[in-house]
């Protein structure tokens, strides 16, 4: 970080913002230009308030160069993070196919869309018990319930479960049952939720991009998690919301790229809320796979036309598995052209 002195700043200024940095246990590094002096804050800036110095009245502005977070940081963890849910890994390499229901509805439901993802090559379920609707009025999820149904699918399936938790008083019941704990687009910046996901959550996490988040306060959502010690958190951009209203939201690929500079944690994509249409989903998922996402995050439905949440956009059993053999084929595609 940079604090760019005013012109009138005098050596007694100077004195007193260095003794007051460095009371922070920060080092400094003083520039005496012709025209300008500067001072070089050398640490863990991260621990400080950019805005605390603007407000000397010797200070003209404060510049960071660095970002403010450190654990999610690609520059202090300069290889692919690998988390672990259930027994599947997720980054590095490894990737994850999250396929199931908007919602649970019933257990022939959960049960009939497990197996068939199972079988076109899904390594983790979804399925949402506690839903986030826009309405008080729509279908809210069966709740508890819907999380011992996740689980008679796991037994029948083997495949580790996916759920969203909204409220913290749950967190107990996600930590025995749950594989994989989402925190929705609408909680990202849910910050007394996200500490306590970080204190609390046993589990990996996974980490959705708010509405209209930017790149830093996604991975500063993430950095919360992470502070309050978990570590384990998976990122899932599902599309941010623009000026266009054809698609339900606007698939952000580029944050693949992005945020894979910018941390060591992996990024799945969600092509089903990002388009909100299931005929964009394939060629979605293709992109993200070849543009380098570890993994996708796909609704999938029996019978999409009944469907309790997000039928729209959820792919019929068939329509998955002919897209995960296309998947199968780029992925192996990508692994060859790096022999
Ligand atoms: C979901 O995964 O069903 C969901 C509600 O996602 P999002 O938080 O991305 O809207
Ligand atoms: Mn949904």
């Amino acid at each position: 970080m940079i604090v760019i002195l005013k012109q009138t700043a005098t050596k007694d200024d100077v004195k007193r913002l260095t003794k007051d940095i460095e009371s922070k246990g920060l080092k400094t590094s003083v520039v005496v230009g012709t025209e300008q002096t500067i001072i070089g804050i050398i640490g863990d800036t991260t621990l400080i308030d950019p805005k605390m110095y603007e407000v000397d009245e010797a200070v003209d502005h404060v510049m960071r160069v660095s970002e403010p977070y450190k654990l999610a940081n690609r520059q202090f963890h300069p290889n692919d993070s690998i988390i672990q849910v259930g027994d599947v890994l997720v980054g590095g390499g490894n990737l994850a196919f999250i396929a199931g229901p908007c919602s649970v509805e019933s257990k022939e439901q959960i049960i009939e869309v497990a197996k068939s993802v199972k079988a076109s090559g899904a390594n983790i379920l979804r399925g949402g018990a506690f839903k986030p609707r826009t309405s008080p009025y729509s279908f809210q999820g069966m709740g508890t319930e819907a999380i011992d149904l996740l689980l008679e699918a796991k037994k029948e399936t083997g495949l580790p479960i996916c759920t969203e938790l909204m409220d913290a008083s749950y967190i107990p019941l996600f930590n025995e049952k749950v594989d994989l704990v989402q925190i929705g687009t609408r909680n990202m910046q849910n910050y007394a939720l996200l500490k306590k996901v970080g204190q609390e959550v046993k589990k990996p996490v996974l980490l959705k991009r708010g509405l209209a988040s930017t790149y830093e306060e996604w991975i500063m959502a993430a950095e919360y998690i992470m502070a309050n010690g978990n570590k384990n958190v998976i990122l899932c951009e599902r599309g941010i919301r623009t000026y266009e209203t054809y698609t339900r939201n606007t698939l952000d690929l580029q944050a693949i790229p992005v945020i894979k500079k910018l941390t060591h944690l992996p990024i799945i994509i969600d092509p089903s809320h990002a388009g909100g249409k299931w005929w964009l989903v394939p060629a979605m998922s293709k992109a993200s796979i070849v543009a380098g996402a570890d993994g996708l995050m796909i609704e999938v439905h029996n019978d999409p036309e009944k469907a309790l949440s997000d039928g729209p956009q959820s792919l019929r059993p068939d329509k998955y598995d002919s897209l995960m053999k296309d998947i199968k084929k780029l992925v192996k595609v990508m692994a060859d052209g790096n022999d």
